[in-house]
Formats: C-alpha cells, structure tokens, sequence
C-alpha cells in the first residue's frame, strides 16, 4: 500500500507538559490505539494501569513497555468494560496501585461492519455495550474518583464516523456518536469539577483492527486510499500523539472537544 506523497511532511512527536507521574488508566491498551498511547504515556513518565480484555496481550505489552522505559510503574487488570463491577474493580485496583487515577483514556472497542437489514440484535447490542456502554461505566467509575481527588482529564476514542456516517456501519456510527455527545455531555458537567473531557476521531488507521478487516475485505485498501485526500492511512502513533496533546497541561482550556486525525476524510464531501 503506498504511503502518501512523496514530499509528504513526516510525523515527528513532541513532548507535552504535565504529564510526568500521571496516573493513567488505559483501557484497550493491549493492542493497537490503545497500546501507541501506552507508549506516549510512558514516555512522558506517567503511570499505567493497562485495562483489556485480552491477558495475552497485557502481558505482550506489558513486557514491551518496561523494556523499552526502564524503571516504568506499569499493572495491568483482565477486565470487560461491558461489565461495570468489573470496571468497578480495576478503577479500585488502579488506585491501591498508584493511589489515584488522573487520566482516563477510553480505547477499548469493536467494529461493526454489517448492512443494516441483517444486523442483528446481538451484533447491534455487541456494538453499543463495547463501544458506548463501556465508556460510560469507565468514565462514571474514574470520574467519581477524579471528583473525590479534585480533578482529572478523560480521552475517549470516539471515531470519523462518530461525526460523519456511512452505509453499513449503523451500529458503529451510532455509538461513535454517542461516545462524541457523552464527551460534550460530561465535559459541560464536570467542569466545575475541573475535569475535562474529550474525544479523539480517528481516521483509519493501521491496528489489527483495521488489518482484520482489510484481510476479509470487508474493507477495500485501495478505495480507503483514494477516499483519503493525504492518501494514507494514519498511524497508532499519530492518534496517541493527539491524546497526548489533550490531556496535558497544553491543551488546559480545551473540554468538550473531538478532535479529527483523519487525513482529511470528513473534510470532502464529495
Ligand atoms: P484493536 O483491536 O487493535 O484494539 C482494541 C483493543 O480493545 C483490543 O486489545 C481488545 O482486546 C480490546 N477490547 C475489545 N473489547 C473489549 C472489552 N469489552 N473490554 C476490554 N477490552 C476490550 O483496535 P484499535 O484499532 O486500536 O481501536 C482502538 C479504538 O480506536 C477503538 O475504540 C476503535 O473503535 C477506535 N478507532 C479505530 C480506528 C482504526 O482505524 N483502527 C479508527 C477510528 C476509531
């Protein structure tokens, strides 16, 4: 898959204030998004509780993270976020670990990629519980927290299509949005609070989860290329970097705000 212009501008990351020794709790941060921002996160000397359901995976990034950052505070919790006790339990694990949780990034997700005449009630509900449902149960749970400590910051990873939609994706595209309305809803609420919510719109970007689409065509490479006017995908790199630049001290009047890193897709309408 050829990766944009030849003279493209390359991605060069940067490093934020504020964001040394922060407590953050990462769900998703086994694979993909949510592992790059594990990365960032550490690099900026933050500490992580990794939150996913995959436990091999955990421990495959686990184990990364801490060769790679010497002396790097990193837990990680096998947990569901469509189980609020569960959620309940790792934002209790997350501060006997460290003692309080200061950012949350919602990652964890699914796609849903299926015409609408065939969805069917357990996929719909599938996508919601995940991609919607979840992120209320963390953010209620770390938010509560985030209160009691006097403040915090919460990034979900909303999606392009939380803001625009296409055919055959109406699960998805639903609770994407409703993960972008929850973002304005809690960050107009919990201001007075002095936490601040946002939400990162990712354009396709190359994870395993766009890999597995890309594999059973569900997902036409070419086409996703020639939709996209910087004509390439993003990177898991790229997206972190953005949810860096969110929860620090950089972007302290900035609440309520879904930020698009989409190559420019939801730009043309054409
Ligand atoms: P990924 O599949 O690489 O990672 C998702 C992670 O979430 C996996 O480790 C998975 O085990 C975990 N997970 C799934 N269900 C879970 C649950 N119920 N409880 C706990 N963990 C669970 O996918 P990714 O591409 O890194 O996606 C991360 C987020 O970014 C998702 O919310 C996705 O919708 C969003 N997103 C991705 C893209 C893209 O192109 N990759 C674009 C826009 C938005």
């Amino acid at each position: 898959m050829p990766n944009g212009y030849p003279n493209a501008q390359p991605f060069v990351p940067a490093q934020y204030a504020g964001l040394a020794g922060k407590v953050v709790l990462n769900t998703g941060g086994a694979s993909g998004i949510g592992r790059a921002m594990a990365h960032g996160f550490a690099r900026h000397g933050a500490r992580l509780m990794l939150l996913d359901l995959d436990a091999d995976g955990l421990a495959a990034a686990r184990a990364e993270l801490t060769a790679a950052y010497p002396g790097l505070e990193v837990e990680t919790v096998t947990a569901s976020i469509t189980d609020p006790d569960a959620v309940e339990d790792a934002c209790a694990a997350t501060e006997a670990s460290f003692g309080r949780i200061d950012i949350l990034l919602n990652n964890a997700g699914i796609s849903m990629n299926k015409p609408s005449l065939e969805l069917t009630p357990f996929e719909w509900k599938r996508a919601i519980d995940i991609d919607l449902s979840g992120v209320f149960y963390c953010s209620q749970a770390a938010g509560r927290r985030m209160v009691r400590q006097g403040g915090g910051t919460i990034l979900s990873t909303a999606s392009m299509w939380g803001l625009t939609s296409s055919a055959n994706r109406l699960a998805y595209c639903a609770a994407k949005a409703g993960v972008v309305s929850m973002t304005k809803s809690l960050a107009a609420e919990w201001a007075e609070y002095c936490i601040r919510v946002n939400a990162v719109c990712p354009g396709y970007t190359r994870t395993a989860l766009v890999d597995t689409l890309l594999a059973r065509q569900a997902l036409d490479g070419e086409a996703l290329l020639a939709r996209t006017p910087l004509r390439r995908l993003g990177t898991p790199e790229e997206m972190a970097e953005v949810a860096l630049f969110l929860a620090s001290d950089s972007a302290a009047f900035i609440t309520g705000h879904a930020l698009v890193s989409d190559g420019g897709w939801t730009a043309d309408g054409f």
